[in-house]
């Protein structure tokens, strides 16, 4: 293949009445289906004048269009761009502007965040076989140049913004090829597998290890358009085999499953789950193979790298709390240089899986690839004895507390061991000439558990300068759609109560 688009052709070739896509709202769509609407969406979008190196802005929760909408973009050379419906005006502004599309498509028949954005863009209805969406012209900037071969840029996605704002990262039919079939080889998917897609497909562990390692594959992947506890539990009862997942997610699983008396899946159909896109906690991992029965596998990767740097291949129960070796065909090396403490450096990875570079930013793209073609991760981590990577924390995140290295994923993870937290985010806050460690907790339910409490339990799991200075009960986290935390809204949506 040098295109994306190519795979779901190949299998309408030979698997034409296999199911591809379960909708989400139940609707089953074969391999000769699937090719055949992305076809009917290239031609749509040709008509509106879309063609080679235009980008498409799609504003989208998971459902089928945003597939066939990615998949006919390829066909024409174009630059899908699918950002999640559930950003703010202003963001998804700022998005359009920087992306500079041709045309802009909203997901309105299933998401009223999409809706509600098509209103605002004044977008046309659009009536399709896949999907009532809606339609509005974008900026429509010059077409970008095409490139020959798997160079070609497939899309444009934009990075959590976990840090700051989020980048638009390019990623080339290559790099989703590449995605594609690590995923699919370390999860040993085969065409009979059921994967369960709740992962949103405009971040790219849902683009990359869920969507196209399964198009690559040839399997079913039943698309969810939002996360809930109650939805995932019924799908691994209708049988699911294959789970991706955020940590966060596994963890609101738990916790309804704990509420509803489930103490085990007992499913017999399921037979891998993963976590991937943010630290994965201990304790939950711990948790979450007691109820699968299974081992929790963990990846490591980010939008830059096309999803995938490595991921562990354990068996069940088995304490390993790294991220596994690299994916074959991928270099990881550290850079001590960074990183204040011995072994432990910033994480640098070469291979087929590295962004063409940010979208119009040549100056972020020269600071975030070395001359010899490493991703500066900005992640901290280390290098055991097997090969294997571990995460210690972002170096932005890093909290130096008295001259001592205070990483938060270990402060988190020490909290969130308490039977009444649910999930919880710990930040650096410059104190006196030092810095002060801020935790803020989720708890089972409301009232579950005080400041207080927290704070004896942790003086048992950490050494003095780790217990956090101040630790703020509080309904919810500030998340992306995904469900990873925004760990830089923190301070502005709970700041005050701080004071
Ligand atoms: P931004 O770059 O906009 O600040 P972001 O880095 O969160 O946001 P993503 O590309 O979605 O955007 O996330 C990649 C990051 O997620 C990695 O750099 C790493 O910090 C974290 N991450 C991903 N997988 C894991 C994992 N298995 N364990 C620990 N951290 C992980
Ligand atoms: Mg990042």
């Amino acid at each position: 293949f040098t295109r994306i688009h190519q795979m779901i052709a190949a299998h309408a070739q030979t698997r034409s009445d296999s199911i591809a896509v379960i909708d989400a709202d139940g609707k089953q769509v074969d391999w000769a289906r699937y090719d055949a609407l992305v076809e009917e969406a290239a031609q749509l979008l040709a008509v509106q004048g879309v063609g080679a190196g235009d980008r498409v802005l799609i504003v989208a929760e998971n459902c089928l269009a945003v597939a066939v909408l990615v998949m006919a973009c390829s066909k024409l050379d174009a630059w899908a761009v699918p950002v999640n419906a559930r950003m703010s005006g202003a963001e998804l502004a700022r998005i359009r502007d920087h992306a500079q599309p041709k045309r802009i498509l909203f997901t309105s028949h299933v998401s009223k965040e999409a809706a509600a954005h098509a209103d605002d863009a004044a977008a046309h209805p659009c009536v399709t076989c896949f999907g009532a969406l809606s339609m509005a012209e974008g900026p429509g900037g010059a077409a970008e140049p095409t490139e020959p071969g798997r160079d070609q840029v497939a899309v444009i996605l934009y990075t959590t913004g976990t840090t700051g704002d989020p980048k638009g990262v390019m990623l080339t039919h290559g790099n989703l090829i590449f995605a594609a079939t690590a995923s699919r080889d370390l999860r040993n998917l085969t065409p009979t597998d059921h994967v369960y897609g709740v992962l949103p497909m405009t971040h790219v562990f849902g683009l990359a290890s869920m969507l196209m390692a399964s198009a690559l594959t040839g399997c079913t992947v039943e698309l969810a358009a939002r996360f809930s506890a109650e939805a995932l539990y019924d799908a691994l009862k209708r049988g699911a085999t294959v789970v991706p997942a955020v940590p966060q997610m596994h963890a609101v699983l738990m916790a309804y499953a704990a509420k509803h008396g489930h103490e085990t899946l007992g499913s017999a159909r399921l037979r891998y789950v993963s976590s991937g896109a943010a630290p994965l906690d201990p304790a939950w991992k711990r948790k979450a193979e007691a109820f699968y029965g299974l081992p929790l596998q963990n990846g490591y990767g980010m939008t830059e790298t096309t999803a995938g740097v490595s991921g562990t291949r354990n068996p069940i129960g088995d304490p390993d709390t790294s991220v596994g070796p690299p994916l074959p065909g991928v270099e990881v090396r550290l850079d001590e240089s960074v990183g204040n403490e011995p072994g432990v450096g910033e994480v640098l990875t070469s291979g087929p899986h590295i962004m063409k570079g940010y979208y119009r930013n040549p100056a972020a793209t020269a600071q975030a690839i070395t001359p010899d073609g490493f991703m500066r991760t900005g992640d901290l981590g280390r290098i055991d004895h097997a090969g294997r990577l571990h995460i210690v924390g972002r170096s932005k995140e890093l909290i130096i507390r008295g001259g001592f290295n205070v990483y938060p994923p270990e402060v988190e993870a020490a909290l969130n061991d308490h039977p009444c937290v649910v999930q919880s985010a710990v930040i650096g806050r410059k104190a006196a000439g030092d810095e002060e460690v801020l935790a803020f907790c989720v708890p089972t339910a409301p009232g579950a558990v005080d400041a207080e409490t927290l704070r004896a339990f942790v003086a048992g799991r950490l050494s003095g300068y780790k217990r956090p200075s101040r630790i703020l009960i509080v309904d919810a986290l500030p998340a992306a759609a995904t469900g990873k935390i925004l760990k830089h809204k923190l301070l502005g949506t709970f700041g005050a109560a701080l004071d």
